[in-house]
């Protein structure tokens, strides 16, 4: 089975739109950008694209080339002030002159719409949304018990997954560029979920037939986009997330469902601060 991301992500999508027209809800998100980056600005015109059509009001704020890691600083302080905006994203990857570590840590943790600041309120949105894909299509206890890889232990996807997958009771072995033989792991995967940035790593001879891939990665090669496994290959004996169209659009959704939840957060906050 092909687990498309888009019937999911269109279904949290009309949730999220429903909730805040029933609840008559102004919300912002502001994407700080660089500007400089093709791929960034896809990504940043996608997320507006998903806000306008759930209601959420949306500002792109490109930042001029000679920007400082200061400028940035002020804009986040800026943003992280204005009681107009409810969340912020600093789209990576920034030139590299620019200290992004630093920067994602200036993001307050209730406009932290990504999930990347280490006091965020919610888990980083890929793996967020990688659990709702597995929930739409396996149902919400089908974890518990599976082995689980993850393939990747970056801060944003890989190791949060494998703490999410760890929370549903799956047992999760993380694979990464200085595991010897990962072979011997996803050969007794129920769910691999791979994300490494390298095109087709996963090969059909690495898992065992009947499994679940989800591919996180984004390759561009030749102006066309490539997972981190071999889709062609693996699609007729796996269950698997397709590049493009799998765990991108959901990525997108999630984060528009977590400006909601920031929202909720904040309020529920300010109202426990009264009663006290
Ligand atoms: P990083 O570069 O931060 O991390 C890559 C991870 O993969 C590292 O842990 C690295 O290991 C591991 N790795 C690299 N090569 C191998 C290898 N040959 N074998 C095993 N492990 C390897 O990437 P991200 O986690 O940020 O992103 C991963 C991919 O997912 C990228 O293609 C990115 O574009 C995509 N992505 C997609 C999103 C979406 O919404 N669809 C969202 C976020 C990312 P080590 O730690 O040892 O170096």
């Amino acid at each position: 089975m092909i687990l498309q991301g888009k019937p999911v992500a269109d279904a949290v999508l009309e949730r999220t739109r429903a909730y805040i027209q029933q609840n008559n809800l102004k919300l912002k998100l502001a994407i700080i950008t660089s500007g400089t980056d093709p791929a960034s600005a896809i990504y940043a015109r996608n997320k507006m694209n998903a806000c306008a059509s759930c209601g959420i009001d949306h500002e792109l704020i490109s930042m001029p080339e000679s920007s400082t890691t200061k400028d940035y600083a002020k804009m986040i302080a800026h943003l992280n002030n204005d009681p107009k905006t409810t969340g912020i994203i600093l789209q990576l990857p920034l030139p590299s002159f620019i200290n992004e570590k630093q920067l994602i840590e200036l993001i307050a943790p209730e406009k932290d719409v990504d999930g990347f600041t280490k006091k965020a309120k919610f888990p980083p949105c890929t793996p967020a949304g990688i659990l709702t894909i597995l929930d739409y299509y396996k149902g919400k206890n089908w974890l518990e018990g599976k082995n689980a890889v993850v393939i990747g232990r970056s801060s944003i996807v890989g190791s949060p997954m494998a703490t999410l997958l760890t929370s549903r009771n799956a047992t999760v072995t993380l694979c990464h560029s200085k595991t010897p033989d990962m072979t011997y792991y996803t050969k007794n995967a129920d769910v691999i979920v791979v994300a490494t940035g390298k095109a087709k790593l996963l090969k059909k001879e690495m898992v065992k037939e009947g499994s679940t891939i989800i591919d996180v990665g984004i390759n561009r090669i030749d102006g066309k986009l490539y997972g981190d496994a071999d889709f062609e290959n693996l699609q007729d004996i796996c269950d698997i997330t397709p590049v493009p169209g799998g765990v991108g659009p959901m990525t997108v959704a999630t984060l528009v469902a977590r400006i909601v939840m920031l929202d909720k957060e904040v309020k529920k906050q300010k109202s426990q601060e009264k009663t006290m």
